[in-house]
């Protein structure tokens, strides 16, 4: 236990948060969750981790939920019992349609952790369901309002997290007739009494300018006026982050119980991913005392870093590749700036000039010692559009699973590097949510069907394949329309007000 003295309060937490560029202010995991990022630029980190560690043997009989309050009792140290209770309670009941949460299960020699089975049949439920009540209790009765731009796929994700949370709301913009059916449909139907919606008449790019500037011309006067602060559901939130740990932990825990690994057995995950926030929570899961061999990136055609790890340096300067798992086309890895702190011996002034480099020059190197220490936690491979293609047809002809193009990047880089050990594959999405991909890497293209028709290639994969489209999916067809706004970039701020008001 650490007590210290933070701006003239008393602090007795383990796990302090600072930015991975400085150690000047120091706070709480509450305080780390309300401000998402730091006023330096820089990610919150907590030192705290490298001495921490659970018991995860005794966790090999415990539910998910006691999973939970064991990563968290230990992650997020000021919040009580009973506020993680809370917490836990409310975040994923009634809203998955398994009743393993996270269930594992066999493809081929491996294993699948299927994360998709929350209310967007993607992964990012299980963060998106879980920051909402933590950022509820870290409020402490204070008001506030989430604002969040989305080019189709986090808006409804964040939309059905934040459904009913205590003390917040949430205001989602999109493109107006820019989305895809499906993710209208997701929008449009939201539930919730705290939830709002509209489409702008503009790109993403004027959806997320005008939400900037609303946060930098509005917040004082929305405070002022309503006592309502204005924040956003940031992707590198440390409550985003935290609840990731969890299902490392619980797909080991099925392993050990089903008899298919003992208890000490050192087993590989491959992780498909972009921005590092999944494979940097396996990180964290190693780091508390998870039997880890190997975190294994899968990227995509943006393979920015898998290079990284096969020669030091992280470039960003390259063509951007539009790839049939566009949840991964990114080229600036946010969360990877904590895994350079903590592969640095968490060296702030080290991490702090490297982002430097980046913002600067778009690229930066690492020391041959940062680079050791990297390689000895990670491995990496990348699958091109084609590979992933082939991916998806080998997983159903050779092991009869239906796997959606993300995890198609994780399939074949696990195929490649054939470690040997128990290998556990992050399945990051249902297929049906990619349904035309899938589809034409299985059958070929579907006659007479409009392209942008996603309705049609789930019912035909569903068809063909004989496995159902999940309820999530299949609901949206007959859901109520909620949300029917449609605004102008210049009223983006009064449709916000009026949600504030409401
Ligand atoms: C966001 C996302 C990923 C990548 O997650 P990271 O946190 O960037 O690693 C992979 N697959 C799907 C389906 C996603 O939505």
């Amino acid at each position: 236990m650490i007590v210290c003295t933070v701006s003239g309060r008393s602090i007795k937490y383990m796990m302090l948060y600072h930015s991975t560029r400085s150690r000047e202010d120091l706070c709480g995991s509450k305080e780390a969750i309300l401000k998402g990022l730091c006023g330096d630029g820089g990610l919150y980190v907590s030192d705290g981790i490298l001495n921490a560690s659970i018991d995860m043997k005794a966790l090999m009989d415990k539910s998910y939920e006691e999973i939970v309050m064991e990563v968290f009792g230990v992650l997020l140290d000021d919040y009580s019992e009973e506020e993680l209770d809370y917490c836990v309670s409310r975040a994923y009941k009634g809203k998955f349609e398994t009743e393993t949460l996270t269930p594992v299960t066999e493809i081929g020699s491996r294993y699948l952790l299927e994360l998709y089975h929350g209310p967007t049949s993607a992964f990012k439920d299980m963060a998106l369901c879980m920051l909402p009540q933590l950022m509820s209790k870290a409020l402490g009765g204070e008001k506030v309002m989430i604002l969040t731009a989305t080019s189709g796929d986090t808006g409804k994700a964040a939309l059905s997290g934040f459904q009913d949370a205590e003390n917040i709301g949430i205001t989602v913009f999109y493109p107006y007739q820019k989305v895809s059916d499906i993710q209208y449909l997701q929008m449009a139907t939201a539930e919730g009494g705290n939830v709002h919606v509209a489409a702008v008449r503009g790109n993403f790019d004027d959806c997320q300018t005008g939400v900037k500037r609303i946060f930098a011309e509005k917040t004082g006067e929305i405070r002022e006026k309503y006592g309502v602060s204005l924040s956003s559901a940031n992707s590198i939130n440390v409550g985003r982050l935290v609840p990731q740990v969890v299902y490392y932990i619980e797909a080991y825990k099925q392993l050990v119980k089903r008899g298919a690994i003992s208890f000490g057995e050192k087993i590989d995950y491959v992780v498909p991913t972009g921005n590092f926030g999944d494979i940097l929570a396996g990180f964290y899961a190693k780091l508390l005392g998870l039997p880890v061999a190997k975190l294994i990136i899968a990227s995509n055609e943006n393979k920015v870093l898998t290079d990284f790890i096969k020669t030091g340096v992280y470039d960003k300067n390259r063509p951007f590749v539009k790839t049939i798992s566009p949840s991964m086309d990114i080229l600036v890895s946010s969360n990877l700036e904590r895994m350079l702190f903590y592969a640095s011996g968490c060296d702030c002034e080290y991490v702090a000039g490297l982002m430097k480099e980046l913002s600067e020059k778009g690229r930066f190197e690492v020391t041959p010692e940062v680079l050791a220490a990297l390689r000895e936690v990670f491995d990496c491979g990348f699958a091109s559009n084609e590979e992933s293609r082939q991916a998806i047809a080998e997983a159903y002809r050779k092991d009869n699973r239906l796997i959606d193009p993300h995890t198609a990047c994780g399939y074949k880089v696990a195929e490649e590097l054939n470690t040997g050990r128990k290998t556990v594959i992050l399945s990051t999405a249902s297929p049906f949510k990619f349904a035309k991909d899938v589809y034409e890497a299985l059958f070929g293209t579907l006659e007479g069907t409009d392209e942008a028709d996603g309705f049609a290639y789930m019912n035909a994969l569903s068809e063909k394949t004989g496995e159902a489209v999940p309820e999530a999916l299949e609901s949206l067809k007959t859901k109520e329309i909620r949300h029917r706004s449609v605004v102008d970039i210049d009223k983006m701020a009064e449709f916000a007000e009026s949600c504030i008001r409401a």
